[in-house]
């Protein structure tokens, strides 16, 4: 036998004994613990130092829980995730949201959780607990505040931090054939895309489409219509499900606003926006006004609005100019665009183009609610 063939031989072998090994462990993964226990499997979910990183951690519950109030409080190292100090480390986690691991499956969860001192007291990354006070308020839940989050995001190869299906070193054909495009030329990463979108479903995420985006690489998931805080919850969980899936196939999420300087889209999260009083009749006046309000507030929103926006919001590439504010009806240039159909029944909803992908929703949705429903610009 020539060296060629004994390596090729080598090769299958290799090839063929990491396959039963990946089968051997996938059996594991799939057994079913129910035959054998009432225990269930917690996977805690919460936002790290950064204020856009998610960690995670497990533990066992004697049996299946479906109310976050019924699961116990747990606490973690915070000097390890930049959220507290050495001497003083322990951070609190509050179980707030529940949703199936679509990973685990069976009775086992998710738990998106929020974090505070020992004394109760919120830690500064924790921006849920204010917007949950925006949420209770009981004028803002007489108007059931409805959210639409447009999640834009980049698939990376890992070892290089290049767009998936970008030739390493260099650039793919100028944009155009790639938004919503099909095809092996066009289209890089749809099966991570697609598995994200059944996992989100199984969760319990209100996740509402998917979309391939103008730069290559790039794609879109949607959350909602959901109602005050949850569409919040349900972003966080659908940003770890889809960071979960990343990492089994290998490649990088990138929640960066501009990914890639020049003539290349940027990355958004669009927050679409609605109250009751603006789903109703004469809805069209009520939304005008709330436009009005964020126009007052637009240095304060940008300034809320994630890390890095400057670089997207040039007033090019489907953005209005970071420093000026301005709206129209099916306007994609716009800082605030409201549909056709909102403008002809006199009634809908708006969207809030400003927000860049990595926002933390938390944020965004309890200022819009703040600044549309609860602001008086006249007192
Ligand atoms: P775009 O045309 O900007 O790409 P998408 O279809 O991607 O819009 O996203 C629109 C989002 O707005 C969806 O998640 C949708 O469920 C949500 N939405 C629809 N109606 C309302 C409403 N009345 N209030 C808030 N959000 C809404
Ligand atoms: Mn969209
Ligand atoms: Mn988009
Ligand atoms: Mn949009």
């Amino acid at each position: 036998m020539s060296s060629f063939h004994r390596d090729l031989h080598l090769e299958k072998f290799i090839r063929t004994f990491h396959l039963l090994v990946a089968m051997a462990l996938d059996e594991l993964l799939r057994m079913d613990l129910s035959d054998h226990t009432t225990q269930v499997i917690a996977e805690y979910i919460w936002i790290g130092g950064s204020g856009i990183d998610v960690r995670s951690k497990a533990r066992t519950l004697a049996a299946p829980v479906i109310d976050p109030k019924q699961l116990p409080k747990w606490n973690y190292d915070g000097s390890s995730t930049g959220q507290a100090p050495g001497e003083d480390s322990e951070v609190i986690l509050h179980p707030q949201a529940i949703f199936k691991d679509p990973f685990r499956r069976g009775n086992h969860i998710l738990v998106v959780c929020d974090s505070y001192t020992p004394a109760g007291v919120p830690i500064p990354t924790n921006k849920r607990a204010q917007a949950a006070k925006v949420f209770s308020d009981p004028v803002v839940v007489e108007e059931e505040p409805w959210f639409g989050l447009e999640q834009e995001y980049t698939l990376l190869q890992k070892d290089v931090n290049w767009p998936l299906g970008w030739p390493i070193g260099g650039y793919p054909g100028p944009q155009g054939p790639y938004y919503c495009g099909t095809g092996s030329e066009k289209a890089y990463g749809r099966d991570i895309v697609n598995a994200h979108y059944k996992a989100c479903l199984y969760a319990g995420i209100n996740i509402s489409g998917i979309n391939g985006e103008v730069m290559p690489g790039q794609w879109e998931f949607q959350v909602g219509p959901a109602v005050g805080i949850a569409a919040a919850d349900q972003l966080w969980c659908a940003r770890y499900i889809l960071e979960r899936i990343t990492e089994i196939a290998g490649v990088k999420l990138s929640l960066d606003p501009k990914p890639i300087e020049g003539d290349w889209n940027g990355a958004g999260c669009h927050t679409n926006f609605s109250t009751k009083s603006m789903r109703t009749k004469n809805g069209y006046n009520v939304i005008k006004k709330a436009i009005e309000k964020l126009r007052l507030k637009h240095k304060d929103h940008i300034a809320a609005y994630g890390e890095g926006n400057e670089r997207r919001l040039t007033g090019r590439h489907e953005t209005a100019d970071i420093n000026t504010f301005s709206w129209g009806v099916a306007n994609r240039g716009a800082s605030i665009r409201v549909g056709r159909d909102t403008e002809k029944e006199g009634k809908g909803y708006f969207e809030d183009r400003r927000p860049a992908s990595n926002m933390d929703p938390y944020v965004v949705t309890a200022m819009i609610a703040a600044t549309s429903i609860l602001w008086d610009p006249e007192k």
